[in-house]
Parts: structure tokens; C-alpha cells; sequence
């Protein structure tokens, strides 16, 4: 049976980039290695909407967000952790292990971390020196508007450093424009990678703030790898995996594409529409902050887990809840290229799943359909 694959990380990749991974290896100290990376740099440039460069290094979203946390914070560093959820609980617990002297606020899972929430931590700790935030938090669906976010903290501000593990490449983020001084990012989520990449990008600010701290980590050392990445042929300190370079090459070129991040948010809302008529209940109230790549929703009637089993069934394979919401929640994921057809598979599927529950369902297709042509 045919699988469609709808989890938020991995998502399924475009049959160019499965085939340029499936390439003969390269070595990766010679010219055609630097070459693929300096194309991939400057694909990564194009997205980000920066002049910096990205490290790359062989890890998952976690090893990425470990790099920030060992490079920009220690014992002398007091740090802001702005969490949505489970992901930005991990990013909190990732820093606090550097023996940072941590300053937590809890947003309420489903709603979206408010710029005033985060202005006032930041205002009431002036000796912190960094703030920690997730543009899109994966376990419940919030899209945090980061830009806006930045915006409304003091003048004199810490240093921000971002999990856009399940942002980048799916929604806009530019670090630059926006001024964050630190994002990490993954290749397996709105990148339409295999797994096993994690990027980190910092700012000028960034840099000079790392250049100054002491080393305390070998492999994730910043500085270490930027001393390779700034040669005329780039290359890496250490063993890339060369395949997977291969296939962020030509993902880069779905993804930088015309359009791309308009496309992803009108499928979100079209299945949000849709889901909404089947008579699922959205964790996320305010469409603001729905994320365009990942959409949670229970049933009123506790069907929740059944459902999402019967889905698996019939060869739909969402993810569940996750902390918290273990049992009570269905993910789907629409980070790779959903359109109508896949948007109307997935309704039909949750419609089939829904069993005897199914009698509340509304005009689902009608309802979503309506949203897809209305947001063209
Ligand atoms: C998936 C995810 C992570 C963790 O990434 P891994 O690649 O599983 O290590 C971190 N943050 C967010 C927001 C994620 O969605």
C-alpha cells in the first residue's frame, strides 16, 4: 500500500532531490565539493535574505540549537527562554546545561508567544544577555511572528537567538532584516531534505559575540568552522555528508521558488477550513498565528487517537500529540508541495477515519475548496 508520508519533520522530499542524493560521492576536499557547497551557500543566502553564511553541520534540529547554546552561552551568562512548548522547552533545557542562569516564560500551548510578553522578560532582566525564541513550534502549530517580536523589546536588547528548525524554508525568515542574531534550522522539515543537516546562521553581532566566548565544544565550535567556510573553496573541518549536500542542493531550488511560501499558507488554510467543516476543533484560535507548515486538531468527542489510528490505516500518517497533548492531538504536516489533490486526499482520508462520528461532518470539501480558490 502506498504511504503518504504527513508527519512535521521528516516530510516527503521531491523525487530531483531523492535522485540527486542517490549520486555517486564526491570527496570533500577538492574543488567539485566546494563548488556544491558554494552553490548551496548562496542558495541559503537567497532564502535567508543575507550576506552572512550558514554553517552546516552533520546533526539533526538539536545539534543545531546545542551550537547555539554552547557557543553563545555558560555559567556567566544570564538567558530569557521564551517557550510555546515542547520544542522551546527543549531549547531551554539545552541552554540551562551550559550552567546559564535561566529566566522561563511559559506561553500558553496553542497561543503564540505575544511581543509584549517577551518586551517585558527582556525589560525586567537588563543583565540578560541573550533571549531564546521558536518561530514555529512544532508540537501545537504556532507560528510566532518573530519580526514583530524583535520589534517591541527594549533598545538595548540580548542577543536573540531562534529555533527555526521547522520554519526555515516553509514561511518567511530573515534573520537579517528582522535582527536575530542566531538561527538554527534542520534539513528535514520546510528544507525538503533527508534528515541530518542542522544549519545555524548568525549575525555580524552574532559573530563578534561567539568570536569573544571561550571554547567549549569541539565538534559544535562556531568559530572553528566559520575558519573553513570563509576560504575562497569552502570546505568543513571534519567528514560532510556528501549525499545529503547533494540533496539540499536541489531542495534549495524547490523552495527558493517563485511563490513557494504563498503557496504553503494558502494549503494551511484550506485544510484548516476543511478540517474545521469535518467538525475537528483547531488548537490554534487565532488564524494569525497558524502555522503554514504544520496544523494540530482534536475532536470535541475524544475520537482524537482513534481517528488518527484509522488514518494510519488508511495509509495517511500524521503524527499525534506530543508532551502535554499526548493522545489528544493529530498533526499534519503540509511543508512539502500539497496542492488541491493532496489537500483533498487528506480530507477524504480524515472523513473515512472519522467512523461513526462522521454524521457531524459538514460541506468539508465544498468549505475547503472555496478557502483554496479564495486565497489564490
Ligand atoms: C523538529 C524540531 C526540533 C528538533 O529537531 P530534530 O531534527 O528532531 O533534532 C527542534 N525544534 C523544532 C521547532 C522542531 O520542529
Amino acid at each position: 500500500m502506498k504511504r503518504y508520508l504527513m508527519t512535521p519533520g521528516p516530510v516527503p522530499v521531491p523525487d530531483e532531490v531523492s535522485l540527486a542524493e542517490a549520486r555517486p560521492l564526491i570527496g570533500h576536499r577538492g574543488a567539485d565539493f566546494s563548488a556544491l557547497f558554494t552553490r548551496i551557500e548562496d542558495k541559503l543566502s537567497r532564502l535567508l535574505r543575507s550576506s552572512g553564511k550558514t554553517v552546516i553541520f552533520p546533526s539533526s534540529g538539536t545539534g543545531a540549537l546545542e551550537s547555539l547554546a554552547v557557543n553563545f552561552t555558560g555559567p556567566d551568562t544570564k538567558v530569557v527562554s521564551v517557550s510555546c512548548g515542547v520544542f522551546g522547552d527543549r531549547f531551554r533545557e539545552i541552554t540551562a546545561l551550559t550552567g546559564a542562569v535561566m529566566v522561563n516564560v511559559d506561553v500558553t500551548p496553542g497561543e503564540a508567544a505575544a511581543p509584549e510578553t517577551a518586551a517585558k522578560a527582556v525589560a525586567e532582566n537588563p543583565d540578560a544577555s541573550v533571549l531564546l525564541l521558536t518561530q514555529n513550534e512544532t508540537s501545537t502549530g504556532v507560528f510566532n511572528r518573530i519580526d514583530e517580536i524583535i520589534s517591541a523589546l527594549p533598545k538595548n536588547r540580548p542577543l536573540v537567538l531562534v529555533d527555526g528548525v521547522s520554519s526555515v524554508g516553509a514561511m518567511p525568515c530573515f534573520p537579517e532584516a528582522w535582527g536575530i542574531d542566531g538561527l538554527a534550522a534542520a534539513s528535514q522539515k520546510g528544507l525538503l531534505t533527508p534528515p541530518g543537516l542542522g544549519l545555524v546562521w548568525l549575525s555580524e553581532r552574532g559573530w563578534d559575540a561567539v568570536s569573544k566566548r571561550k571554547r567549549s565544544s569541539y565538534y559544535f565550535d562556531l568559530i572553528r568552522q566559520k575558519k573553513d567556510l570563509d576560504k575562497e573553496a569552502p570546505e568543513n573541518p571534519y567528514t560532510p555528508p556528501v549525499s545529503l549536500y547533494f540533496a539540499l542542493d536541489a531542495a534549495l531550488d524547490a523552495v527558493c521558488s517563485e511563490g513557494w511560501f504563498a503557496l504553503r499558507a494558502r494549503a494551511a488554510r484550506s485544510l484548516a477550513a476543511g478540517i474545521e467543516a469535518l467538525g475537528f476543533e483547531l488548537l490554534v484560535k487565532d488564524e494569525k498565528y497558524r502555522s503554514p507548515g504544520v496544523t494540530a486538531f482534536s475532536h470535541p468527542s475524544g475520537c482524537t487517537s482513534e481517528t488518527a489510528k484509522a488514518l494510519k490505516a488508511l495509509g495517511v500518517e500524521p503524527a499525534g500529540g506530543q508532551g502535554r497533548f499526548k493522545g489528544r492531538l493529530i498533526r499534519m504536516s503540509h511543508y512539502h508541495d500539497v496542492r488541491w489533490p493532496e489537500i483533498s486526499l487528506a480530507l477524504g482520508s480524515l472523513y473515512a477515519a472519522l467512523g461513526e462520528r462522521r454524521s457531524g461532518a459538514g460541506d468539508f470539501m465544498k468549505r475547503a475548496f472555496e478557502v483554496w480558490e479564495e486565497s489564490r
